[in-house]
């Protein structure tokens, strides 16, 4: 495996692979690797010829009051799980590599960047769509794997992708969990021992209004108030967001017709969880006429 440092050099490599026909997965990643990330990892490898794992924690998606200086940099243990998942290039850019004097440009994708996570963290996403988009300059991958757990990031990245003509393929990977249905995350080593033991409800407030849509539910509402319920049986932790939306434009949904996705996010303690969960309603005979007439 090599480290690669500079645009240039990563740029350079790839123009040289693309012209012998090799076609080059891509994984972005901010580091602190966990199964995860290496999940998206194996499944690159199985897609492309070579393989990019990006590790740039990048500081215009963190405002000011977030843990930019404290977010976990273990970049040894990083390469290591890299190596044995048989990447080809680690791309470790500095920040003056992807920010250098001048630097002026900003893309946004205001729709699905102004709701959920955009709204409580207002510059995250412009900051999000901006460095993907660098980095798709820079690696120029056929392929990027996304993760599902971040599930507003990966409809951003889609959107921008078609929008944009980017011509990469999107591949996003179910969220990787522990086993008692915390999502994998770099933040959960935040959270205390008593914490962590609390951490799991945001799952199952998820899964509770999964159940109720299966169980033929539909009012968005009334799904709400069911996950918000569940919720509240953990009183250390604080509801940021729990909404019933349209899985394409992330829109909030009065009625689940067909598919739904389940976002959330809350706080316990200090640290900020976020999950999600998509659903697809059972068909009943009724609605399968119907589909057949449509
Ligand atoms: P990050 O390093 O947090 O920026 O994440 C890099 C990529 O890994 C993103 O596409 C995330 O959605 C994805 N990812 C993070 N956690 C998980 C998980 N538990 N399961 C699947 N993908 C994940």
């Amino acid at each position: 495996m090599k480290i690669l440092r500079t645009p240039t050099a990563m740029t350079a490599w790839s123009r040289r692979l693309r012209r012998e026909g090799v076609t080059i997965g891509f994984v972005p990643t901010m580091g602190a690797l966990h199964d995860g990330h290496r999940a998206l990892i194996r499944a690159a490898r199985l897609q492309c010829d070579a393989l990019v794992v990006s590790i740039f924690v990048n500081p215009a998606q963190f405002a000011p009051t977030e843990d930019l200086a404290k977010y976990p940099r273990p970049i040894a243990k990083d390469r290591a799980l890299c190596r044995t998942e048989g990447v080809d290039i680690c791309f470790e850019p500095g920040g003056a590599a992807i920010y250098p004097e001048g630097f002026e440009t900003v893309v946004t994708v205001p729709g699905i960047a102004q709701r959920w996570e955009g709204e409580i963290r207002p510059h995250h996403f412009a900051g999000v769509a901006t460095v993907v988009t660098k980095l798709f300059g820079m690696v120029r991958p056929d392929m990027a794997v996304f993760g599902q757990k971040d599930f507003q990031q990966a409809a951003l990245v889609r959107r921008m992708i078609d929008d944009l003509n980017l011509g990469v393929a999107l591949i996003v990977y179910p969220t990787v969990r522990e086993h008692d249905g915390l999502a994998m995350s770099s933040r959960n080593i935040y959270l205390s021992e008593a914490e962590r033991a609390r951490a799991p409800i945001l799952y199952k407030s998820l899964q509770a209004g999964a159940a109720a849509i299966k169980d033929g539910i539909t009012a968005g509402r009334k799904i709400q108030s069911m996950m918000t319920q569940v919720l509240r049986q953990e009183s250390a932790a604080t509801v940021d967001y729990l909404a019933v939306c349209d899985p394409d434009s992330l829109a909030p949904l009065t009625s689940v017709h067909d598919r739904a996705v389940l976002l959330g996010a809350i706080r316990i303690g200090t640290v900020r969880l976020i999950d999600n969960v998509v659903v697809r309603r059972p068909a009943t005979r009724g609605r399968q006429k119907r589909g057949c007439q449509e």
